[in-house]
């Protein structure tokens, strides 16, 4: 693998995470959590909300807090920017484990580092920017048939 494609941590990397309860609201990864508390007392009364991490995770607002935690897409994230803030985790294989107990393309976990699934993990947060439009689709279809699968 000669392509390295991911630029996390680098100067310009700045990520704003869109509220799940309200679209105006934009919060760094760091006081997400917190904001999600306030967010939801503001809030009770809306039924599903999508993941800021993936709109393919719907969950009810009293889910939603321990999600934003959980989510396997905001590990991808975070774990580049407060590599000191999180909590201690396993080696990769927990950044596949989602809702559903199905095997991530029935593939047995990651042992080691996996630039390639790691790097399609990144495409989903910064919506694969620089690839050429039949990429994106394609790969935006690869995606859509996995989480299928996997819910
Ligand atoms: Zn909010
Ligand atoms: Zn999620």
């Amino acid at each position: 693998m000669s392509e390295k494609n991911y630029f996390v941590g680098g100067p310009n990397f700045e990520e704003y995470i869109v509220c799940p309860y309200d679209s105006v609201h934009r919060i760094t990864p760091i006081r997400l959590a917190n904001h999600l508390i306030r967010c939801a007392k503001n809030h009770s009364s809306s039924k599903m909300v999508r993941c800021p991490f993936n709109s393919n995770h719907l969950l009810s607002v009293g889910n939603m807090q321990k999600h934003v935690i959980e989510c396997p897409n905001r590990s991808s994230l975070e774990r580049h920017k407060l590599p000191d803030m999180l909590p201690p985790v396993e080696p990769r294989a927990s950044d596949f484990v989602v809702e559903s107990s199905e095997d991530w393309d029935a593939e047995p976990p990651t042992p080691t580092y996996n630039p390639q699934i790691y790097c399609e993990q990144e495409f989903v947060i910064r919506k694969i920017q620089g690839k050429p439009p039949a990429a994106r689709r394609e790969f935006r279809e690869r995606e859509r048939r996995r989480f299928k699968e996997m819910n």
